[in-house]
């Protein structure tokens, strides 16, 4: 029976006796449900067959007090956490990889307490934090086994962009304020001159080896809190942590065509981790504001282009921007208001393509009373040739 089943069956319930009952009254009780249940006096009852198994197992333990303290010290071990020592990292830790080994069944904490319930949380984060430290500090941590060392928080901040510096791409330096690594000693926690130990309990580890009723554990070693290294003499900055809160500057690439509310990852600028483990990450999250001239729809960029109604009968080469420098677009005689020219590759150069840019053609109005009388001759003219601008137009019957 592994101790696994331990954390999940209480042999108190299943026997229905307190946690304070005698001996003498968990025989009882035991002895009482056996007939009740027994599968000669229950033949083809299958509820009642695994019911005589649950109370035999729980009998098992329980009955027996030498087997009853081991499985009360367990529980109690597991649903407080403080027989892992007591001890807490020094910052909160990832999420739970830890193991711990049982009579040679390593299994893992994270799964144990989602079967166990309430407080498991807690008791995950607490300890999640330390095992993966022992990883960063010593590795060979025995059965030990974390996914990841221990290593700095990430880190979010955002970063506002003209449309252009998106469009574009561009580094941009960004102030961020958080643990950082000790300048004085370079992260190690060492006063400068002098370096960390290898920890004399756990020779590097990180991790110690306890004993608790019949079971081993291993658990963070806590002369070195888990590093695997000693500081005789710590860093006077950092006070032998490694870590410091200031400001830093961070080049954040922005690739050509971030979109607005697009997260980048800065790797390894998140804050630092404990006397050297590796930073966390920093997450930039970008905003990007509207521009006067251009909108964007992935790597296409759209421009409205403003022509008279002339250039549009006639045709006319006009100049139009793009994000680099101005190209002249060709319209064609007899364009329509509205009507998209594509002017291909001036676009966003994206990596994943360069798009276009989407000229739209906006027919404009002279002011009222400009060039009067030449309007009136020419609004004449078209109508002697016929020329009815809703002949075809679905409104008219
Ligand atoms: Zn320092």
């Amino acid at each position: 029976m592994s101790q696994r089943e331990w954390v999940e069956k209480d042999y108190y319930a299943e026997l229905g006796v307190s946690k304070s009952a005698t001996q003498d009254e968990i025989r009882k009780a035991y002895r009482k449900l056996a007939r009740e249940n027994h599968p000669d006096s229950n033949p083809g009852n299958t509820a009642a067959e695994e019911k005589f198994k649950r109370i035999s197992e729980a009998n098992d333990v329980i009955g027996d007090p030498a087997k009853r303290k081991e499985y009360d010290e367990f529980r109690a071990m597991v649903s407080s956490g403080g027989g892992f020592g007591g001890f807490r990292p020094g910052g909160a830790g990832g999420p739970g990889g830890a193991t711990f080994t049982t009579g040679g069944a390593d299994f893992d904490l994270g799964d144990l307490f989602g079967g166990a319930g309430g407080g498991a949380g807690g008791f995950s984060d607490l300890f999640g934090g330390l095992f993966n430290q022992a990883r960063g500090g010593g590795g060979g941590a025995g059965r030990t086994q974390a996914r990841r060392p221990r290593g700095g928080q990430d880190v979010e901040t955002a970063l506002t962009l003209t449309f252009r510096e998106a469009a574009l791409g561009e580094t941009v330096q960004i102030k961020v304020s958080s643990a950082s690594p000790c300048l004085t000693c370079h992260g190690s926690g060492a006063r400068p001159g002098t370096s960390p130990k290898v920890c004399g309990t756990c020779h590097g580890a990180g991790v110690t080896q306890r004993t608790q009723g019949a079971f081993g554990f291993a658990e963070p070693c806590a002369d070195c809190g888990g590093t695997g290294s000693t500081i005789d003499d710590p860093c006077p900055d950092c006070t032998g942590s490694g870590v410091t809160h200031r400001n830093r500057n961070v080049n954040v690439k922005v690739p050509a065509g971030v979109e607005d509310g697009q997260r980048i990852r800065v790797t390894g600028q998140g804050e630092a981790g404990f006397r050297g483990a590796p930073s966390g990450d920093l997450y930039v999250t970008v905003t990007v504001r509207k521009d006067e001239v251009f909108t964007r729809d992935g790597a296409d960029l759209f421009v409205d282009l403003p022509v008279s109604y002339p250039e549009l009968v006639r045709g006319a080469q006009v100049s139009v921007p793009t994000l680099t420098g101005r190209v002249t677009v060709k319209v064609p005689a007899g364009s329509r208001d509205g009507q998209i020219l594509r002017v291909r590759g001036r676009g966003i150069a994206r990596k994943s393509g360069t798009g276009d840019l989407k000229v739209t053609l906006r027919v404009a109005t002279p002011p009222a009373g400009m060039a009067e009388a030449e309007l009136a001759a020419y609004d004449d003219a078209l109508r002697a040739a016929g020329y009815d601008p809703r002949a075809d137009w679905a409104g008219s019957s």
